[in-house]
Formats: structure tokens, C-alpha cells, sequence
């Protein structure tokens, strides 16, 4: 690894060259990092595979074509984006004209997880770089073929003093953390990002921090079953579970639990087969030490299919668990593996108790064709955003903002969101000089009266 003082050094003389805030710089630079991603897609999919035996498919749909979609909504937009916007001036400072400035916040510390490893690393570069700021990406050291490929692509594109990958693990990233970033973003557990804001607040860095939670998916009476437990099955067994907004756990409703159990069954089996170890649609965990974790929440509980598994090659195959005590291990934390215990409830209170026992989760999803009780639900809890009829598509549009709430995290990202948590806005006015109201000026005399109404006739 480099020296991160360097880095940084180096990176702080080029963001003052103010070439990082040349909007066709930036847009070559872009266009570039696309055409690289187009060309280098057999690559990719290899090393996703070599880290997590990813189908091509999957790799398409969740990180490739996520981050072409991206860079396009940016490279469309970022024009727009940029420009100071003019906003209505107060009264109280007539004559003036008012505008939004959007200055980047200069060097920027990314740290990138393993579930999406290529997605995940190089999505925040995009709206980082957009909006005029350099960066340092860590990704993780865990998935390290990805990690490798991800430095090739990006130095072959970035000079280091514009984007530089640091691989490594805990002690690089400690080192990185201990430097004054002018913005940290990180994606990752909660456990490490109370590490990274904690490092962060020596400086007053400010943070956007994408974590994790457990998911509720709540399927009512109501609610198309067959459709859901597709959908249910899809969103939960891509990547083998290891997403950060799959669906965690499913509250049934009574009656339509064994229905439902019945289809999720038959869905898994169209998905993967009779035996989905030898299924090439399939994902691996990413290590021996996850399959051990995940396995030993299945010590105590009821499987209704699945469980086996197989350490040569860190298989765990797709588990459905019968209703889970919320003491259990499935329910201490978030399961992040293809394990999906069902609950079920009977009324809304039920619902609120079983929720309620968790933090804010990261994603959220209703089956139901009652919208006044999916309104009701989406209302009544917090969380980082979700789906209703549906599982994480939520994350497929540039134009909804993407993250957490509390311990599922702070800040958003994604198309202009991104470019808006990459930058500082500035509020400007500009006063003319041809009209002075002496209202506000010592000495004051008696003007508090003349003062009080002026406020009130400004509204
Ligand atoms: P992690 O927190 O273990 O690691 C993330 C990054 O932090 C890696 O680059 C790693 O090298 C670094 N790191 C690990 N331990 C560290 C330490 N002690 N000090 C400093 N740096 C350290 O997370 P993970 O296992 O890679 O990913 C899984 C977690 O990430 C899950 O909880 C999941 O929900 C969450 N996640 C969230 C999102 C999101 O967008 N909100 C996306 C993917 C994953």
C-alpha cells in the first residue's frame, strides 16, 4: 500500500488545480470508465465468479449493468446538475438574488464491501467524481480478485492523484482512517461503521454510511401468492442471500402460511433445481468463516427445506425455516445467506412487536393488494427505503435515493443524491447596491416596533 499522507498530499495539489471540477473532464473520464466496464465484462464476470461463483446473469443485473446506468444518468444530467440554482430571496433582504452553490468536498476516503464487489467499490466513484472531488477507494480484501481487476480498470483510466485504489485489509484501512479526509463513504457492517465514524469525528469528517439490518417482508391475506413467493425467492437467493436489502425474514399472515410455504418451495425449485449445488444459477458464500456463521443459526431451528451444505465449496443451500423464536441465533442479527425464516402474525400489533424488537432496517417490503394498509405500514415505520409487491428493485432506479436510517446508516446515494452527498451546498446572496433600507442599522432608537411589523407583513 501507499503511503496514505502521500496520497492524500498528492491528490490535495490536483483538487487545486481545479481540474476536477471541469465538467469535460469529467465527462471523458466517465465515458471512459464505461467503455472499460463494456470491454473488460468477460474479465469481470470471471473474477466475480473466482470470488463468489456468481452467475453472469446476476453479475449483469446487479453490477455491471447497475453502474452503466449510473455513469448514463450521470453524463446526461450532470450539466444540469452542477449549475448554481437560483432560489426565491427573502424579503428582508430586498434588493437582492439569491443561489445554491455546489462545491466538492475534496479528497474522499471510499471503503467498499464484498457482497457487490465491483458495484459497491466503483459506484460511489462515479457520483464522487461527478461532482468535482478526488478519491481513495478501499475495497475489500475479502473478494480479492475483484479487488485487483477494480485497480487494473481504474489506473489504467485515473491518474493516482484523481482516483487511486489502496487494497489491504484492517490494518491498510485503520491506517486510512487515521488521515483527515474531507469525506469518508462507506459501505460495510455496523460494527465497522461505528469504527469508521468514530475516526471520522476526530476530524469533523462528514460521513454517509451504507450498513446493513433485517429486512421485515410482510405478506398479507390479500396478497397474489404464487407472484409473491417468486418475487420472495428471487430477492432473497440472488448473490446467495448476501445482499444488503434481500428480504431477511417474512411475517405471514396465519392463513396464508402453509400456501405460501408451499409455493416459495415450488419457486425455488424452478429457480435452482432439485439439487441447486450443481445448479449454474447458484452463488457460493464468500468464506468458510460466513458458511460457519449461517450454519450455526441453523442448529436450533425448524428447516422446512434446504440446510445442507458443503464446506469444499462454501455451498449452503437455499434454507426455509419455520418460525424462528426471537431469541433465536436466525434472529439475533442479520442472517446475510441464503436462510429465510418465516413468521407468521395476526394483527397489526403482532406485526409492530416482532418489528419493533429490531433497529431501523435497510429495506422494507409489503405484499398486499390492500394499499391502505401497505400506506399504513409504510407510514408507520422507519426505515431506509423498500418495495411494495416486490423485493430490492428499489435499487435499480437512479432517480430514488439509496440508504439507511439509524443503524441501517447515514446518508444517501445514487444519481443526483450521490452528486448532492458529494458536495457542499453553498448559500449565496447577492445584494444590490442601488436601495439601502436603514432599518437594520444601530443606532436603533425606536425602530424595534417598525422592526416587528416588517416581520409580519414578510410572513
Ligand atoms: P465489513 O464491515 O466487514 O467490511 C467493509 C469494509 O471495511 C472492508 O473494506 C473491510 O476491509 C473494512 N474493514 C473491516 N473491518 C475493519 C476494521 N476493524 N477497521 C477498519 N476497516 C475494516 O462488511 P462486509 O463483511 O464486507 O459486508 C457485509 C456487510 O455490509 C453487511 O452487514 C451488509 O448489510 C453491509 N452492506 C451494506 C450495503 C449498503 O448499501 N447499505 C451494501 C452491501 C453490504
Amino acid at each position: 500500500m501507499k503511503d496514505p499522507k502521500q496520497i492524500i498530499q498528492l491528490q490535495k495539489r490536483f483538487f487545486e488545480t481545479g481540474k476536477t471540477r471541469d465538467i469535460n473532464f469529467i465527462k471523458a473520464k466517465l465515458k471512459r470508465l464505461k467503455k472499460s466496464i463494456i470491454n473488460n465484462e468477460d474479465a469481470i464476470n470471471l473474477v466475480l465468479y473466482k470470488d463468489l461463483k456468481k452467475p453472469k446473469f446476476e453479475a449483469y443485473m446487479s453490477e455491471l449493468g447497475i453502474l452503466i446506468s449510473e455513469i448514463n444518468n450521470v453524463l446526461k444530467n450532470l450539466s444540469k446538475w452542477s449549475k448554481p440554482k437560483k432560489v426565491r430571496s427573502s424579503k428582508l433582504n430586498f434588493p437582492s438574488k439569491d443561489y445554491i452553490y455546489y462545491e466538492p468536498y475534496g479528497t474522499v476516503l471510499v471503503i467498499a464491501p464484498w457482497n457487490y464487489p465491483f458495484q459497491l467499490a466503483i459506484g460511489p466513484i462515479i457520483t464522487a467524481i461527478a461532482a468535482g472531488n478526488t478519491v481513495v477507494l478501499k475495497p475489500s480484501e475479502i473478494s480479492s480478485n475483484t479487488a485487483e481487476i477494480i485497480k487494473k480498470i481504474l489506473s489504467d483510466i485515473f491518474e493516482e492523484e484523481h482516483v487511486c485504489v489502496e487494497l489491504g485489509g484492517v490494518p491498510e484501512t485503520t491506517a486510512l482512517l487515521k488521515e483527515r479526509w474531507d469525506y469518508i463513504f462507506f459501505t460495510g457492517s455496523v460494527a465497522v461503521g461505528k469504527i469508521v465514524a468514530k475516526a471520522a469525528a476526530a476530524h469533523l469528517t462528514p460521513v454517509t454510511l451504507e450498513l446493513g439490518g433485517k429486512n421485515p417482508c410482510i405478506v398479507d391475506e390479500t396478497a397474489d401468492l404464487k407472484l409473491t413467493a417468486k418475487r420472495l425467492v428471487w430477492g432473497k437467493f440472488l448473490n446467495a442471500g448476501q445482499t444488503c436489502i434481500a428480504p431477511d425474514y417474512v411475517l405471514a399472515k396465519n392463513q396464508i402460511k402453509s400456501d405460501l410455504i408451499k409455493y416459495l418451495k415450488l419457486e425455488i425449485l424452478k429457480a435452482y433445481g432439485v439439487n441447486p449445488e450443481i445448479s449454474p444459477n447458484y452463488p457460493r458464500i464468500i468464506n468458510m468463516q460466513n458458511l460457519q456463521r449461517l450454519k450455526d443459526m441453523l442448529n436450533d431451528a425448524e428447516i422446512l427445506l434446504g440446510g445442507n451444505s458443503n464446506t469444499k465449496d462454501n455451498y449452503l443451500a437455499p434454507t426455509l425455516v419455520n418460525n424462528p423464536g426471537l431469541d433465536s441465533k436466525i434472529m439475533a442479527g442479520e442472517i446475510f445467506g441464503p436462510i429465510l425464516p418465516i413468521l407468521n402474525y395476526d394483527n397489526e400489533k403482532d406485526i409492530k412487536l416482532i418489528i419493533s424488537s429490531f433497529e431501523k432496517p435497510l429495506g422494507f417490503y409489503i405484499f398486499s393488494k390492500d394499499k391502505r394498509f401497505c400506506n399504513s405500514i409504510i407510514t408507520k415505520y422507519r426505515f431506509g427505503g423498500g418495495a411494495i409487491n416486490d423485493t430490492m428493485i428499489h435499487f435499480g432506479n437512479p432517480r430514488l435515493p439509496f440508504g439507511g436510517v439509524g443503524e441501517s446508516g447515514i446518508g444517501a446515494y445514487h444519481g443526483q443524491f450521490g452528486y448532492e452527498t458529494f458536495t457542499h451546498k453553498k448559500g449565496i446572496t447577492m445584494k444590490a447596491n442601488w436601495l439601502d433600507i436603514p432599518l437594520r442599522y444601530a443606532p436603533y432608537k425606536n425602530k424595534l416596533k417598525l422592526l416587528k411589523k416588517a416581520f409580519k407583513w414578510l410572513g
